[in-house]
């Protein structure tokens, strides 16, 4: 494996940088970051984007994005208060979390926040009654699709298409402004005709709901953009053609306003996680594969690889004939194993000490750290 998404001399600025720090500890590019949200904006060129914050969370991360004119897509009063403290406006964010306690929904409302998303009728009722004349984005149910995704988000969020038009009726009623119906295809969704069945479906849809004289204005496309794992992805720009002809497709020229929710399209690339070996051993003298142990694993950063879902390209400098190994991170617990079934391969010269970099580790990583599980501190971060 070799890093190369990197240019040599890119590559060399981040070994240099390592080798004086500590492992394990996550690298994100803020050059990347800016060249991806770029690429959103060329390539999507009428949509508002709104950053999934739970993606990285990162306060570097965010000011970036918040300089580049970003929105950002929050999923707790807990994100709302770190965007507010950075300065953005609350007409710039939208609270994206189906979930939520009615008095989280008050204070978001006291906060300034007027654009929402539900699925549920209990939702519902305490929005028209905590945050009263928002906007509301009501979550489509996507099980048909999110099940090709390498990471979905399935069954836990929005709701039958019958019940959907019942919420948005209710909405209407209690004084709500339906606004629009949102998605998810599934996070890393490689298939890209996953979205033109969503855009059909949400199409239909509004139809049925314009019958009933509500008009909706956006549509939100959520997130589910690739990164480049070891199996390499489709680049956005591919996926925006197909999607923008899908929206033309469906919609003609009566396309609604235009939300997009990347979160690991945006930073997935743009982050390098460092790690150490701490152990070799075999299970016997006889056995083939190397367990590999590593100062990261499922609890401090490498949170994806739970059921191998994940598979980041794992790199080190050693070079020459490499064989099987099992990946494991460093805590006493027997979840914590990255990689078994999936043959990853690692150089025989490998030795205790040396370094593992982790490639396109920029998006849920920091973010799904734990808090001193086994005393380990959580993933630090540090920017380039
Ligand atoms: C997590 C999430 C996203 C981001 O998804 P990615 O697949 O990381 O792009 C977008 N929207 C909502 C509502 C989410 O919960």
């Amino acid at each position: 494996m070799h890093p190369n998404a990197y240019s040599p001399a890119e590559w060399e600025k981040i070994v240099a940088f390592s080798a004086t720090k500590e492992t394990p500890f996550l690298l994100v590019s803020l050059d990347r970051v800016r060249q991806k949200f770029q690429a959103f904006r060329t390539h999507f060129p009428n949509a508002k984007i709104y950053y999934a914050v739970k993606a990285n969370p990162g306060k570097e991360v965010l000011a970036l994005l918040r300089d580049l004119g970003s929105c950002f897509d929050i999923a707790s009063v807990y994100e709302l208060d770190q965007m507010l403290d950075l300065g953005v406006t609350p007409d710039r964010l939208s609270f994206g979390n189906t979930i939520k306690k009615a008095r989280h929904v008050r204070e978001a409302y006291d906060k300034g926040i007027r654009l929402f998303a539900s699925d549920s009728e209990a939702d519902v009722r305490h929005l028209a009654k905590e945050a009263p004349g928002s906007r509301i984005f009501f979550r489509l149910l996507m099980d048909a699709v999110t099940s090709d995704s390498d990471w979905p988000l399935s069954r836990k969020f929005g709701c039958q298409p019958r019940m959907l038009t019942e919420l948005v009726s209710l909405a209407a009623d209690l004084g709500l402004e339906p606004y629009g119906i949102s998605f998810h295809v599934g996070s890393q969704q490689r298939e890209i005709p996953a979205w033109d069945a969503a855009i059909a479906q949400v199409r239909d849809l509004y139809d049925q709901i314009e019958s009933a004289g509500i008009y909706m204005k956006a549509m939100n496309m959520g997130g589910g953009f690739p990164a480049d794992y070891l199996v390499k992805s489709n680049p956005l720009s591919v996926y925006a053609e197909e999607i923008n002809r899908y929206l033309d497709l469906h919609f003609g020229d009566s396309v609604p306003a235009i939300y997009l929710e990347p979160g690991r399209g945006l930073v997935g690339e743009a982050g390098v996680l460092v790690s150490e070996v701490v152990s070799i051993a075999k299970k016997s003298k006889t056995d083939l594969k190397r367990w590999v142990y590593t100062d990261v694993g499922i609890f401090n950063g490498l949170m994806e690889t739970v059921d191998e879902s994940i598979k980041y390209p794992a790199y080190t400098e050693k070079t020459g004939e490499t064989g099987d190994v099992i990946l494991a991170g460093p805590t006493c617990d027997s979840l914590d194993i990255m990689y078994e079934h999936y043959k990853y391969q690692l150089p025989l010269s490998l030795e205790i000490g040396d370094r593992i970099f982790w490639l396109s580790t920029g998006a849920y990583t920091a973010s799904y750290s734990a808090i001193e599980f086994n005393g380990f501190p959580p993933l630090k971060t540090y920017y380039l």
